[in-house]
């Protein structure tokens, strides 16, 4: 451990600069330079990391900088492509590799007491040492079960949110049954490797912990589908942290201990968040009984519509001039547009004609928790503009139109009037209540939770079919020529 030293200081500096940095990121106005501060103490973190005696590495020079190069390379090149419809996927891939470094962490660790002898009992235990047991293997299991099921579990999630596989709940027969078995199997290898094993058989038994902890990630996650990811996603972020701070037991570094814990408990608060937006419990979710049965669920495809009308981008422009309030509620269509831009000037044009203007942000609307803020704030749409779903409710009634931009699963009324309904009990934005809905989107088809959506078929809602970036350019142009 570092204590008093000079690097334990430094990491106390950094540490301090991590909890500003994370305190500062839960407003919006403070965020930029909450992220700035935290960077600061990341770099603080790695530079006294590699070059003091106490924290150093013990790598040498050549291994340090060919990893680092190889990093920044292909975070970079990752970074620079990723689109910002891919970004969802993107953070759930940096979470998995974040739980995948603390396997490696702790197994190199492991390999470090163990490996030498593979052939024969540890020479220590011949000494009469113990080898294994105490704190230090308790956290080696935890840090490779929980790096490892963060790794798998965040790999099915990635795949589900970029559409690779099916989106629904994938129950296979006696999943309860495997993931315990998995589980305890898991855990019963690992500590009995970690505790008493001896060479072979200690690093076969820590083997079977990483297997079972990988399988255990993909088998949990499987079943999870729908409007439930969130929950998945936000809970993956917590996990990546939990396991970066057991890698700090591992190899005795506080600093590592503290900043994976700050993870780990922002990702637990943001998992509270996530499941209060989708009416679940904490409990629910950490047994993996959650993830609706949508085989009882329409299918939300364009049949099932009878009764739909719609209204063309000079219709919406004509409905529109005669506002005086409105309110946007942005989805993930709006991302996929990149419309954010010519909403904002859709808003300051409506604004330029005396109507208030306000937008509601639903928490799991988009494909990321708070995706829809940063969209919104990259345009520049001030902040006190934006309201959460609690704030944006009771005022839908006294509004006379709410535009709605590439959302569909986060105002579908079916959550309030169908208990059957997979998405029942998540509270929406109540946008059906307002005088006038417009809901741009290119067609009938459903959103994520592959529903269908009642408010299509609303006397007060007109469909406005085209892409949200397309159609609102062309409406705005209609409002000001008129
Ligand atoms: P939805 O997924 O419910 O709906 C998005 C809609 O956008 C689609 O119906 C689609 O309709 C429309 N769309 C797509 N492209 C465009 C485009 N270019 N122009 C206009 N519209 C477009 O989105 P919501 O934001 O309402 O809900 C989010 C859903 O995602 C929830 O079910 C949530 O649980 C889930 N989720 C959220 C996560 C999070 O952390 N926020 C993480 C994982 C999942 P069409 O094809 O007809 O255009």
């Amino acid at each position: 451990m570092d204590g008093f030293t000079p690097a334990g200081l430094l990491y106390l500096v950094a540490t301090v600069l991590f909890i500003l940095g994370i305190k500062r990121l839960s407003k919006v106005r403070t965020a930029r330079s909450g992220n700035q501060l935290a960077a600061v103490g990341m770099l603080l973190a790695i530079v006294v990391t590699l070059v003091s005696p106490e924290g150093g590495v013990g790598l040498d020079w050549t291994t340090v900088i060919i990893g680092m190069a190889l990093g920044a390379l292909v975070g970079g090149v990752m970074a620079k492509r990723v689109e910002m419809t891919g970004m969802p996927e993107l953070v759930a891939l940096f979470n998995g590799f974040g739980g995948l470094a603390s396997t490696f962490v702790a197994v190199s660790e492991f390999w470090g007491r163990y490996g030498e002898h593979m052939t024969g009992p540890p020479k220590d235990a011949a000494e009469g040492v113990v080898l294994g047991g105490g704190v230090w293997a308790i956290a080696i299991v935890l840090s490779i079960l929980i790096g490892t099921v963060t790794f798998t579990g965040s790999l099915v999630a990635m795949a589900k949110l970029s559409g690779k596989i099916s989106g629904n709940p994938i129950i296979l027969p006696g999943r309860h049954l495997i993931t315990l078995v998995l589980l305890i199997g898991g855990i019963g290898a690992g500590v009995y490797g970690t505790f008493y094993g001896e060479g072979n058989t200690a690093i076969m038994l820590v083997g079977a912990l990483t297997l079972g902890a990988g399988l255990f990630g993909i088998v949990s996650v499987l079943p999870i589908g729908g409007a439930d990811m969130p929950v998945v996603v936000s809970l993956l972020n917590s996990y990546s942290g939990l396991a970066a701070s057991m890698a700090g037991f591992v190899i005795g570094n506080s600093l590592l201990i503290v900043a994976g814990a700050l993870v780990g408990a922002a990702g637990l608060i943001l998992t509270m968040v996530m499941c209060k937006a989708m009416n679940r419990s904490l409990g629910n979710v950490l047994v993996g009984g959650f993830g609706g049965d949508t085989s009882s669920a329409s299918k939300g495809g364009a049949e099932e519509y009878t009764t739909v009308k719609s209204a063309g981008t000079e219709e919406a422009a004509m409905i529109l001039e005669s506002a005086t309030s409105v309110i946007f509620v942005p989805g993930y269509g709006m991302a996929v547009a990149q419309a954010q831009h010519v909403v904002k000037e859709l808003g300051e044009e409506m604004e330029r004609r005396g109507a208030t203007v306000k937008y509601g942000i639903h928490p799991v609307a988009g494909r990321m928790p708070g995706h829809m803020n940063v969209l919104l704030a990259e345009a520049d749409v001030p902040y006190e503009q934006l309201l959460e779903l609690e704030k944006i409710n009771g005022e839908f009634k006294t509004t006379d139109v709410t535009i709605i931009i590439g959302a569909n699963d986060v105002v579908n009324p079916e959550a309030i009037e169908n208990p059957k309904s997979p998405i029942a009990g998540m509270p929406i934005l109540n946008a059906f209540e307002s005088g006038t809905v417009l809901m741009v989107k290119r067609s009938l088809s459903p959103g994520y939770a592959g529903i269908k959506n009642p408010l299509f078929e609303r006397d007060n809602t007109y469909m406005c079919f085209g892409d949200g970036k397309a159609f609102l350019v062309d409406v705005l142009a209609e409002l000001k020529n008129s």
